[in-house]
């Protein structure tokens, strides 16, 4: 916990919210200013600023939330997709790693997860693929 993060006050129901699932690990609520009806956001209850900061059995329980969460969206409220999505690292908003559910309708006036920014790189595909997967070994 931290005791200046939003969201763990939230999780310990020092802000109120509005709830919808929480199991020992895990905490869902709807955001405060929806994008879409139904949009929500998926926690882990330790406090981490990205995904770097949680084991695999951790991040395993947050995807866990997050299929259980988006079954229900559907059902109640027959969206024609979600859009799910981790700001990595924000800087500009909490700081406690989150994955919106953004439930999706034909026409809805949104786009898909590409339109978000349009930096296109300015080197060769390849090459970049070539230092990533040096990286990674
Ligand atoms: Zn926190």
């Amino acid at each position: 916990m931290d005791d200046k993060c939003v969201f763990c006050k939230i999780i310990k129901s020092e802000i109120p919210s509005h709830k919808v699932y929480e199991d020992g690990n895990t905490f869902a609520f709807l955001e405060i200013k929806p994008s879409a009806p139904g949009h929500l956001m998926v926690v882990h209850k330790r406090h981490g600023e990205s995904v770097i900061d949680y084991s695999k059995k951790e991040l395993g329980e947050i995807m866990t939330t997050v299929r259980k969460t988006s079954i229900s969206l559907e059902k109640v409220l027959s969206c024609d997709s979600i859009t799910i999505g981790i700001n990595h690292l924000e800087k500009k908003g909490i700081r406690h790693l989150h994955i919106h559910l953004i439930p999706r309708w034909a026409n809805d006036g949104g786009g898909i997860m590409q339109t978000i920014v349009n930096n296109p790189p300015k080197e060769k595909i390849g090459d970049l693929a070539q230092k990533i997967r040096k990286e990674l070994m």
